[in-house]
C-alpha cells in the first residue's frame, strides 16, 4: 500500500516535475507558463503528447529532439525525476491527506525557486510570496503544518533575520556610512521599525516603521534616520530590558520584537516593489547604488520557509544552508571560478531538510552535547 502510495506520487511528481521546467524557463523571460505548448528551443517543433511523457520520452529519444536531433539538457529529466523523488518521499514520511498536498506545492515552489535562482540570480516575488501566503494558509485553515501564530512568527521572525544580516553586513562594509536606498520604503525604514521594536516592543516598530513609509510617500521629503543609529539603538533593547527592572520588555522579548518588527516591513515592503514593478516594468525599481550582502529575495524566502517551518526548525534549515553554501560554494568556485554564487538554491535544500527532520536534528543535537 505504501508502495503504491509513492509510485503513484512520483508519477505525479515528475509530470509536476515537467510543468516546473516550463516555468523555470519561461518565468525570469516574463513568458506565459501556460501557453503556447513547449516547443524545441532549436527547431521550434511542437512537442506531441508522447514527448511530453517526463523522463521516459527524454530516454527514449536518447536526448535528442525527434525533428531536428538537437541534444535536449539533461537538466530537464533530471529536475522531473529530483519533484519525483520528493513528491514521494514526502507522501511516505507525511502520508496524511490534504496535508501531503500543501506539502507537495511547498516542494514544487521549493524546487522552482532554486533553479531560478541558480539561473538568474533572482527569486521571483511571485513564487516567494505564493509559498508564503501557502504557508499562511495552510496553517490558518487546517492547523497545518503549524498553528496559525507559529507560522507568521516564523515568517517574521525569519524576514527580520535576515534583513538584519544583510543590514548589519553592509553597515560593516561601508564602516558605519549610509548605504544609499530607494525611497519610499527599504533598509532604513526596516531599520526604525527594528530598533523601535526593540526598545518598545512589536506594536510600537511596526507602528514606527510604517508611519516612516506614509510620511515618504505624501512627502516630496522623504525621511530616514541614519542606519548606524538605528542599529545601534536595536543592539541597546535587549540590554536595556536586562538592565531596568520592570522595563516591560525581557531580552528576550525585546530581541524578538525587535525581529518581528523588521520582519513586517520586510515583507510588506516586497509586496509594495512587486506591485511597483507590475505597475511599471520598464522602470528601473532596482537596487541602484544601494550595497546589498544578501539579496531581498532570499529575506523573502527566509519569511516563506518560517511560515512553514517556525522559528526553531528555520534556524536548523538556516544553519544546514550556510554550511552547504560554504563547501558547495568553495567547490563550485574552485572547479568555475564563479565568484557570485546564489544563496537561494542552499536555503531551499536546508528548508526541505528542516521540515522533515529538524526536530529530529535538533533532539539528535540536545542529545550529543547532554543537554537530554
Ligand atoms: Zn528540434
Amino acid at each position: 500500500m505504501t508502495g503504491l502510495l509513492a509510485l503513484f506520487a512520483f508519477v505525479i511528481g515528475a509530470v509536476i516535475g515537467s510543468f516546473l521546467n516550463v516555468v523555470i524557463y519561461r518565468l525570469p523571460a516574463g513568458l506565459s507558463v501556460v501557453w503556447p505548448r513547449s516547443r524545441c528551443p532549436h527547431c521550434g517543433h511542437t512537442l506531441t503528447p508522447l514527448e511530453l511523457v517526463p523522463i521516459l520520452s527524454w530516454v527514449a529519444q536518447r536526448g535528442r529532439c525527434r525533428n531536428c536531433q538537437a541534444p535536449i539538457a539533461i537538466r530537464y529529466p533530471l529536475v522531473e525525476a529530483l519533484t519525483g523523488v520528493l513528491f514521494a518521499a514526502a507522501a511516505l514520511l507525511r502520508p496524511e491527506f490534504p496535508g501531503l498536498l500543501l506539502i507537495w506545492g511547498f516542494i514544487a515552489l521549493l524546487i522552482a525557486l532554486a533553479f531560478i535562482d541558480l539561473d538568474t540570480y533572482e527569486l521571483p516575488w511571485g513564487l516567494n510570496y505564493g509559498g508564503l501566503a501557502l504557508g499562511l494558509l495552510g496553517a490558518r485553515l487546517l492547523g497545518y503544518p503549524q498553528p496559525f501564530s507559529q507560522a507568521l512568527d516564523g515568517a517574521l521572525i525569519g524576514a527580520g533575520f535576515l534583513a538584519m544580516i544583510n543590514a548589519f553586513g553592509v553597515l560593516l562594509m561601508l564602516r558605519g556610512r549610509n548605504n544609499a536606498w530607494t525611497p519610499p520604503w527599504g533598509y532604513p525604514q526596516i531599520n526604525l521599525a527594528a530598533a523601535v521594536g526593540s526598545w518598545l516592543g512589536p506594536a510600537a516598530g511596526l507602528v514606527a516603521g510604517f508611519l516612516n513609509v506614509a510620511f515618504n510617500l505624501r512627502s516630496p521629503k522623504p525621511f530616514r534616520i541614519p542606519d548606524a543609529l538605528a542599529l545601534g539603538l536595536a543592539v541597546l533593547g535587549p540590554l536595556v530590558a536586562l538592565l531596568i527592572p520592570g522595563w516591560g520588555l525581557t531580552p528576550l522579548s525585546s530581541l524578538r520584537a525587535w525581529l518581528l518588527s523588521a520582519g513586517g516591513l520586510a515583507l510588506a515592503g516586497g509586496i509594495y516593489w512587486w506591485v511597483q514593478e507590475w505597475r511599471h516594468p520598464s522602470a528601473q525599481t532596482d537596487d541602484g547604488d544601494e550595497v546589498v550582502a544578501m539579496g531581498f529575495g532570499d529575506v523573502i524566502l527566509m519569511g516563506f520557509l518560517g511560515a512553514w517551518l517556525g522559528v526553531a526548525n528555520l534556524g536548523v534549515a538556516l544553519l544546514l544552508a550556510v554550511v552547504a553554501g560554504a563547501v558547495i560554494g568553495l567547490v563550485v568556485r574552485r572547479m568555475t571560478g564563479e565568484n557570485k554564487i546564489p544563496f537561494g538554491p542552499y536555503l531551499a535544500l536546508g528548508g526541505l531538510v528542516a521540515f522533515f527532520f529538524g526536530q529530529d536534528l535538533i533532539a539528535w543535537y540536545l542529545g550529543y552535547i547532554g543537554a537530554r
